[in-house]
């Protein structure tokens, strides 16, 4: 039948307006700002960048613990580009002990974000991942939305408790990736003493 589905819909919002005053479940809307609805876990707006806290007591522990490494991956992928990285001349450890450049700059202007998430999927280091954060607005329309590497940098923690679900499935996949490498790095401590024991072995047979 022609216009069903608004008649549905109709029908719908008819239910709720009248059933909330009964019905604290067909209350559909709250009184923002005095009242708030938890995000959903689901929920995006714009990205941030994960550290693993070392030493919380720290005033540099968000720098320390940075997962990015400045590839600069998620800056040439970004579609509207609004993501400037600086790259640093010097190395530090990763979240798995290896030596890596980190950003000296990590600014993402976020009146041009669009929210599409693609910086994280790009990102090979999970690094970067989308807050929940929207109450973002500011007089100041530019220095005010172009968000630092400070501004943006929010704990393993953090992202833990917007998105547990996620983020479990990061640790995890983060922790078989570090034992991984540990392994490696094992096996090739323990070939590289067997061949100096084998070199020295031969050595020593040859001056007898
Ligand atoms: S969410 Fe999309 S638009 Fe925003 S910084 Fe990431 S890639 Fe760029
Ligand atoms: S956030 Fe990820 S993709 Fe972007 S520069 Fe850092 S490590 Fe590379």
């Amino acid at each position: 039948m022609l216009g069903e589905g608004i008649l549905k819909g109709m029908a719908e919002t008819a239910r709720n307006f009248f059933g909330s005053y009964f019905s604290a479940d067909r209350m559909t809307t709250v009184e923002y700002p005095e009242q708030r609805i938890a995000a959903y876990e689901a929920a995006r707006v714009f990205p941030f960048l994960v550290y693993d806290s070392k030493n919380p007591e720290d005033a540099a522990d968000w720098e320390a613990g940075m997962r990015c490494v400045a590839c600069q991956i998620c800056e040439k992928e970004c579609p509207p580009k609004c993501i400037y990285i600086e790259k640093s001349t010097d190395k530090k450890p990763d979240a798995l002990g290896k030596p890596q450049f980190y950003p000296t700059r990590f600014d993402i202007d976020i009146s041009v974000c669009m929210s599409c998430q693609i910086c994280v999927e790009v990102c090979p280091f999970e690094a970067i991942k989308m807050d929940t954060e929207f109450e973002l607005s500011t007089d100041d329309r530019f220095g005010g939305l172009l968000l630092d590497r400070k501004q943006l940098a929010k704990s393993n923690e953090y992202y833990h408790q917007i998105h547990l679900t996620e983020a479990n499935g990061v640790d995890a996949r983060l922790a078989a990736e570090k034992a991984k490498a540990e392994a490696k790095a094992k096996a090739a401590a323990g070939a590289a003493a067997a061949k100096a024991t084998s070199v020295a072995a031969a050595t020593a047979g040859e001056g007898a």
